[in-house]
């Protein structure tokens, strides 16, 4: 269902049975995120490939963390190092939502971020997924989707999950960083402080970290 669309920003929704299959690790046929997984090893090569994407997947990273400087780079090294939220292979939804927005705009040579909010609701055992994109790197600002969700917090909708895919540049070897921008830190607090967000999840389309609303206090947030 489409809720609204400006130009090329685009705001909709999905709602379905909450089976499963939707949170399992099978992604199934996903055309848009295999031909960006397949174009990768072409340009990074096998093995340039597969160093690139365990690097973000890896979470054993047992350098110290600064207290001061660059707060994305301390945020990525609180992922990495262990101390903050979970990696994991992504799940079928992930995957069926990021294969959306990159049959739209294929991530390699038109990269963009979308972002998304899962809600649940426990007696209907619905989900109901708002999606917002547009073709620009940044994804735009939800107005029309955050009216919505509080009218469903009204009735008995919680949000369990913020989503959202990270990319990098070619000089970064193109694989996402799964760990909060200061920006990304700065929402998340705002979402669990007015609308009770439970977690968020960033994919890279590999892996996804999902970080508990408890955790988010930790992170470096942008300079006052
Ligand atoms: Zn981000």
């Amino acid at each position: 269902m489409v809720m609204e669309q400006k130009g090329n920003e685009i705001f909709q929704y999905w709602e379905f049975e909450n089976e499963p299959l939707i949170w399992g690790m099978n992604i199934g046929e996903v055309p848009a995120l295999k031909s960006y997984r397949d174009s990768l090893e072409r340009v990074l090569g096998k093995n340039g490939f597969e160093a690139a994407v365990q690097k973000e997947a890896s979470q054993n990273d047992s350098q110290d963390i600064p207290d001061s400087g660059n707060g994305d780079r301390i945020n990525a090294r609180l992922v990495h190092s262990g101390r903050v939220g979970t990696i994991r292979s992504m799940n079928l939804l992930e995957a069926e939502l990021l294969n959306y927005q990159l049959s739209r705009y294929p991530l390699l040579s038109h990269p963009t971020e979308f972002h998304a909010f899962i809600l649940f609701h426990d007696s209907l055992h619905h989900v109901r997924v708002y999606f917002a994109a547009s073709d620009q790197p940044w994804p735009p600002k939800p107005a029309v989707i955050l009216e919505s969700i509080k009218k469903d917090l009204k009735q008995s909708w919680k949000l369990r999950y913020h989503m959202h895919n990270h990319y990098e540049p070619k000089s970064n070897n193109y694989v996402g960083i799964l760990a909060p921008s200061v920006a990304d830190a700065q929402y998340f607090a705002f979402l669990s402080e007015d609308f009770n967000l439970d977690k968020a999840l960033i994919t890279n389309g590999f892996y996804t970290v999902e970080i508990e609303s408890r955790e988010f206090p930790k992170f470096r947030t942008p300079p006052k």
